[in-house]
């Protein structure tokens, strides 16, 4: 998405060869308009897919699946990192190790917001490592549900998330594939049309 890689050259900041700040339109402050034609973009690029459900994880991932939820008029679910008193006891639970805050986390769906009825798309903000979006694929299955694929709105393409997420089958698009960055400079790889 060319719109989106233009922000990322103008506005992202290169901490490191591994980390993207994108605070200012991504995920602290959220551009409302680029957040919402991220969700048609993947309305179109995941067209008949007969989609009832797009699932994400707190905190960031909240506003891509809500901006694609409303593209494709269906209901978004976010997983929760930490259990609420008002939490039912029947949920779906998998270990997420976040290896930018340094701990292992259980995530958690409810039971009645995924089942085997539904077809779901998956969307996240950062494709990384791939442990977030490979917990999520997990509660996918443990659901019963179908996993239609899975949408990120950036994906640092040097990283192993890619690799793992393939090898188990799952079809990913992203809008912004970075195949090399250091401070001042980020490479993307071409999009491939679909
Ligand atoms: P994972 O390593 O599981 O693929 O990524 C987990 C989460 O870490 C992402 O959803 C995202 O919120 C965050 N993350 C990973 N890499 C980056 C990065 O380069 N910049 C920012 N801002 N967040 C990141």
């Amino acid at each position: 998405m060319k719109e989106l890689e233009e922000r990322i050259r103008r506005e992202g900041a290169i901490l490191s060869e591994t980390v993207l700040k994108v605070d200012s339109f991504l995920n602290h402050q959220v551009d409302t308009e680029l957040a919402l034609a991220t969700g048609r973009e993947f309305a179109r690029v995941f067209e008949g897919e007969k989609i009832t459900k797009v699932l994400t994880i707190e905190a960031s991932g909240i506003q891509f699946a809500m901006a694609a939820g409303i593209a494709l008029g269906v209901p978004f679910v976010y997983a929760k990192k930490k259990k609420a008193v008002t939490q039912s006891d029947k949920v779906y639970v998998a270990p997420v190790h976040s290896f930018t805050r340094g701990e292992t986390y259980q995530v958690s769906v409810d039971q009645r917001y995924l089942n085997a009825g539904d077809r779901v798309l998956i969307v996240d903000d950062f494709l990384a490592t791939g442990a977030a979006l490979v917990g999520l694929v997990d509660i996918v299955e443990e659901s019963g549900a179908e996993l239609v694929g899975v949408g990120c709105i950036i994906e640092k393409s040097f990283q192993e998330g890619r690799g793992l997420l393939e090898a188990k089958g799952v079809r990913i698009h992203s809008l912004a594939r970075i195949a090399a960055m250091k401070p001042g400079e980020v490479q993307f790889i071409e999009e491939s049309g679909n």
